[in-house]
């Protein structure tokens, strides 16, 4: 009925599962080396992590899932006190909740600030809440047509941001690239980098260009990744925002060099290959089809050379 031959997938036995009594149907929640928990949905296509970073005075829930079954619960029974929610950028799969907590920590923008208080309608999101989206069906008691996500309230905040959790600093730390206000964290304790949408093994796209999904900037996405990659310590690891929620320092590092490549060959004249159209790909510009390059393990999605020298 899904997408996936193989679910579920091999990559989550390398971490400890929580027993969860919210949603835990829905939900899978492991735990991570750092006081972390990987908040995963699994049976959605997207297969969207949130994360759960517990400090000794306070917990910050660094987004806040598809919005299919309430976040919010779950949260609650992991950790009982004082929960800051922040998110990595405004797309659909990392808000959906948003509204069931009381602000949210955004990056300070007009993109930002135009989601918030716009907030998503079924119509938005139809094409990531049809049947085949789901692993094995939509979840009991949720009925796509009846999706939305309200407007939230937000925190605006900015570039060097830290969040103290008590014994714990999470810094932010503005990226752009992939949309304009999408942000790092970075945990200066742990030294644990939270990437968002920035570096997952899957398909990255910088290639969005509409009001929805705000506009990407492939340059300055790479110069991101490479200035994040000089910066990183050898013993760093990566909380990513999309499938295996753990990435290496160098897996890290091979794909902020893809990036360059690409950077590159863009610069050079020469494109990817178009993409097809497919389940949730079509979000760049209307009726133009993203170009695909395709790595080891993962891919990346522009808006193509001839676009870039308009
Ligand atoms: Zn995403």
């Amino acid at each position: 009925m899904g997408w996936l031959e193989n679910y579920p997938r091999a990559y989550y036995d390398k971490y400890e599962q929580v027993d969860v009594k919210n949603h835990g149907d829905w939900y899978q929640v492991y735990r991570l080396p750092g006081r972390v928990y990987a908040i995963a949905e699994p049976q959605q296509l997207q297969e969207v992590n949130a994360f759960l970073i517990i400090g000794e005075e306070a917990a910050l829930l660094l987004d806040t899932g598809m919005g299919i079954v309430p976040i919010e619960p779950l949260v609650r029974e992991l950790y009982q006190g004082p929960v800051l929610t922040v998110n990595s950028h405004a797309h659909f799969d990392h808000i959906g909740c948003n509204h069931q907590f009381a602000s949210v920590h955004v990056l300070d923008c007009d993109y930002a600030r135009r989601i918030a208080a716009r907030g998503l309608n079924y119509e938005d999101v139809a094409g990531e809440l049809a049947e085949e989206c789901f692993q094995f069906g939509p979840p009991a008691g949720f009925v796509p047509e009846q999706y939305r996500v309200p407007p939230y309230d937000i925190v605006p905040i900015e570039d060097g941001h830290v969040f103290r959790l008590g014994g714990r600093n999470i810094r932010v730390i503005a990226t752009g690239g992939h949309c304009q206000d999408h942000l790092c964290l970075y945990d200066e304790n742990e030294h644990i980098l939270f990437t968002g949408d920035l570096a997952y093994f899957g398909a990255m796209f910088a290639n969005f260009d509409n009001e929805l999904f705000g506009t990407s900037d492939l340059q300055r996405y790479t110069e991101q990744m490479q200035r994040l990659d000089r910066a990183l310590p050898q013993d760093a690891v990566c909380c990513v925002s999309h499938n295996d929620p753990v990435l290496s320092r160098n897996d890290f590092h091979t794909i902020a060099e893809a990036f360059a490549e690409v950077c590159r060959r863009e610069a050079a004249g020469e494109s990817g290959n178009s993409a097809p159209a497919g389940m949730g790909f079509d979000f760049g510009e209307e009726g133009k089809q993203p170009n695909i390059y395709t790595f080891d393990g993962f891919s990346i999605y522009t808006r193509g050379s001839e676009q870039e020298a308009e």
